[in-house]
């Protein structure tokens, strides 16, 4: 008998349930006990669905009302300090209050989840950290699962990446906790087993990153400890890449699970080193990606794991949770219908195991099924858009130097000069101005059809006139045409672009109750004709002051969305940069002599493992200079990035060869600079003044204080002034003060140039 199961499914449900039930509660605290029951359902639906389509055993605890680090913190009572007495009066309330914030104090700090688009809130601890255990939520879902008659296993992070995906507010290492935190541990699981529970499963994702000795250390130590005491078994759970096979093979646990999708290479080491009364619980689908297996490369894997098979201890798993994952394609009715037989979501991929496991044990069903499968996907290279004779051509005949600029940065800075004729400490924004209320409404009535196109299109053009006014009025040199015309910087683009397509329900957890919906490449990409042409031709039309084009980079467009598996990324990503390359081409020839090629995704697209960071800023910084390539000395290439970590990537950031970056900068009050400045940066920056995360107005002086401190590390003629970010998601009360307040700092210090 072949077990299938799955490390995780997502929370927020089909149709967003819990998203309404949360933002219902957040309106209305008194419908505590209608999320509560909402949340029940959407577990039980889970497991449910899950057992219809033949999964043998779920996990349990891998929902959570809005991080499941969070919830572990909580069950380990890692409560800061100023949300203590808030917690105890109200757990629920107090657990919202660490997650988002209150008037008790700030919320938790939330960070990427490794290299997905999940964030988790970063448990607070220090040294000297007493952990208790409080609830027993864990306890109680797995419960729910057995009185629903589910063979069920509950999920927590495991201790060494618990302790290295918090941080210690006072500097010390929180890996130094780990003794302080193993009884936890071992008194958790001595209760499960006590109550019956036969196995848990402890992620620990950070094995399959670069450890150190001290780390792998911690790992042996740890469950060297936890398997001396009376626990269910243990399964450790590793994904998103391969571990390091020795390791993990060493570690005195039940079963261990690899994610062969992400790293197959692990497999060879581990067969032969994994002692042979494990179980392996092996991820042979991408609990990632949303395309359909390839048959055959999965029987060939289940092939080398025949060994496991006949001892009865092979588990068949997607590579990681599917919580990164939609739904359900069947929901997506709009869909080309070429397209939905390539593709997986949650619930496909769990079909997909049974099949599998089916077809291991000589089911003559699951056989046919994947053969039919595997005739699908050998078709699909055929399929019309997948592979354009054009884009090929052009990619591979792609010569070095179509990623140069015509020349240096210092030639191209003296002709830019001239042709601007910008001040000293240039004044811009980022793009976007306030999406107002009136904004939206026009745009889901375009999108519903109650409002036409020229109705929209009007409204459009108001609102690009009044922006550009606005900035003409207060003073900025450098100005925009606001964005009012898109939804979201990918999707716009993807819209326009041929390769694209687009889901209605195909959302996916970013945190708490946001959800992202990202479009899928599963095409070679074209531009059939330009893109922001007329809005930024529009807007230069109404002003003589430069207005900047606005382009989202090749890098943020792969970064952001699914993309096919039948090609690499720098490939996917050097098509992509081949058509912004046009579109800048004609923007120039459109008169438009600025143009801002934005990349906030260029740093969160690192690979986990250090060894693979030099490839792929390679190609990302490539595909940039792809895209700019082509243009005149005369037009001005801005870049942005919305993030202040830098020194890792400063070379990288340097080869863009960018004429102007903005930053994110305010916060960390231009301390960033020093990487810009070790590296003798050669062009311009926008250190960002002005926090636009907050709602508060800052003051000219506070801004001029800054400005003054990056001219400590920047020469004068180095400098930009602007915010941190685009203003789409302020009000314009706040903007309009707030960069008012700007353009006097800059012109202040100007004045003492
Ligand atoms: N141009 C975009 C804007 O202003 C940039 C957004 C971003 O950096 N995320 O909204
Ligand atoms: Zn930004």
């Amino acid at each position: 008998m072949n077990i299938t199961t799955y490390l995780g499914f997502p929370r927020i449900g089909r149709r967003r349930e819990l998203k309404t039930a949360l933002e219902n509660y957040w309106r209305d605290p008194g419908q505590a006990e209608t999320l509560l029951a909402a949340a029940e359902e959407l577990r039980r639906r889970h497991w449910q669905q899950a057992a219809d389509l033949g999964i043998d055993c779920v996990p349990v605890n891998d929902f959570s009302l809005y991080d499941h680090v969070l919830d572990q913190a909580v069950l380990f009572d890692a409560i800061p300090a100023r949300h203590r007495e808030g917690f105890e009066r109200d757990p629920l309330a107090g657990y919202f209050a660490m997650a988002r914030g209150s008037a008790d104090g700030p919320a938790l700090e939330m960070t990427k989840w490794f290299d997905t688009n999940y964030h988790y809130l970063v448990p607070e601890l220090q040294a000297g950290q007493d952990f208790r255990l409080r609830g027993d939520k864990p306890l109680a879902e797995w419960r729910d699962a057995r009185a629903a008659g589910h063979q069920a296993r509950p999920v927590l992070l495991g201790p060494v990446s618990f302790l290295k995906l918090s941080k210690c507010t006072d500097g010390s290492n929180p890996l130094d906790l780990l003794p302080r935190l193993l009884p936890v541990y071992l008194e958790w699981l001595a209760q499960l087993a006590e109550a019956g529970v036969e196995w848990v499963q402890l992620d620990e994702p950070l094995l399959v990153t670069d450890l150190d000795p001290a780390l792998a250390l911690a790992y042996r130590q740890a469950y060297e400890t936890l398997a001396r005491g009376p626990s269910p078994r243990l399964l450790v759970a590793t994904y998103f890449g391969g571990c390091d096979p020795e390791l993990a093979a060493s570690l005195p646990v039940d079963g261990i699970h690899l994610d062969l999708v992400r790293g197959p290479q692990q497999l060879a080491t581990l067969l032969q080193t994994l002692p042979r009364d494990r179980v392996l619980s092996a991820g042979i689908i991408d609990g990632r990606g949303i395309w359909r297996s390839q048959p055959e490369r999965v029987q060939a894997l289940l092939h080398e794991l025949h060994e496991w098979r006949q001892a009865g201890r092979l588990w068949l798993a997607p590579s990681c949770s599917l919580l990164h994952l939609p739904y359900d394609v069947e929901q997506e009715r709009q869909l080309a219908a070429g397209l939905k037989p390539w593709l997986a979501f949650a619930r496909q991929k769990l079909q997909e195991l049974r099949h599998y496991a089916d077809w291991l044990a000589g089911d003559a069903a699951a056989e046919q099924a994947l053969r039919a499968q595997a005739e699908v996907l050998a078709r699909r290279p055929q399929a019309t858009g997948v592979q354009r004779r054009q884009v090929r051509t052009r990619v591979a005949a792609l010569s070095p130097q179509a990623a140069l600029r015509r020349s240096d940065v210092t030639h191209r800075r003296a002709v830019q000069a001239e042709a601007l004729a910008l001040p000293s400490l240039p004044t811009t924004t980022i793009g976007s101005f306030p999406q107002t209320a009136a904004l939206r409404r026009a745009r889901s009535g375009h999108r519903r059809g109650q409002l036409d196109d020229l109705g929209y299109q009007a409204l459009l053009r108001d609102e690009v006139a009044r922006v550009i006014r606005f900035q003409e009025d207060i003073g900025l040199d450098v100005l925009v045409h606001g964005e009012p015309e898109r939804n979201d910087m990918v999707e716009y683009f993807g819209e326009q672009l041929e390769g694209f397509a687009f889901t209605r329900h195909g959302w996916v957890q970013s945190y708490g109750s946001r959800c992202v919906k990202p479009p899928i490449i599963w095409g070679d990409i074209a531009r059939p004709r330009p893109m922001t042409v007329a809005w930024a031709t529009y807007a230069q039309s109404l002003t003589s002051r430069p207005v900047k084009g606005m382009l989202t980079g090749p890098v943020t467009l792969l970064q952001w969305s699914f993309v096919r598996d039948d090609l690499t990324r720098a490939e996917i990503c050097l098509q992509l940069a081949l058509a912004l390359r046009d579109e800048v081409h004609d923007l120039e020839k459109a008169g438009i002599g600025v143009i801002q090629i934005d990349e906030p995704a260029l740093r969160e697209g690192l690979p986990l493992r250090a060894c693979e960071h030099a490839a792929y800023l390679d190609w990302a910084v490539h595909a940039f200079k792809v895209a700019a390539g082509g243009s005149q000395d005369r037009t001005q290439i801005h870049t942005h990035m919305c993030y202040s970590e830098f020194n890792e990537i400063m070379p990288a950031v340097a080869a863009l060869d960018a004429d102007v970056i903005s930053i994110e900068s305010s916060r960390s009050r231009m301390e960033l600079l020093e990487a810009f400045q070790a590296f003798d940066y050669p062009a311009a920056i926008g250190p960002g003044v002005y926090d636009i995360h907050s709602p508060r107005v800052p003051s000219g002086e506070e801004m001029l204080e800054l400005l003054q401190r990056a001219l400590r590390v920047l020469r004068p003629e180095q400098l930009w002034v602007n915010p941190d970010c685009g203003l789409k998601t302020r009000d314009w009360d706040q903007v309009e003060p707030a960069l008012r307040h700007m353009v006097d700092a800059a012109r202040q210090l100007r004045a003492t140039l």
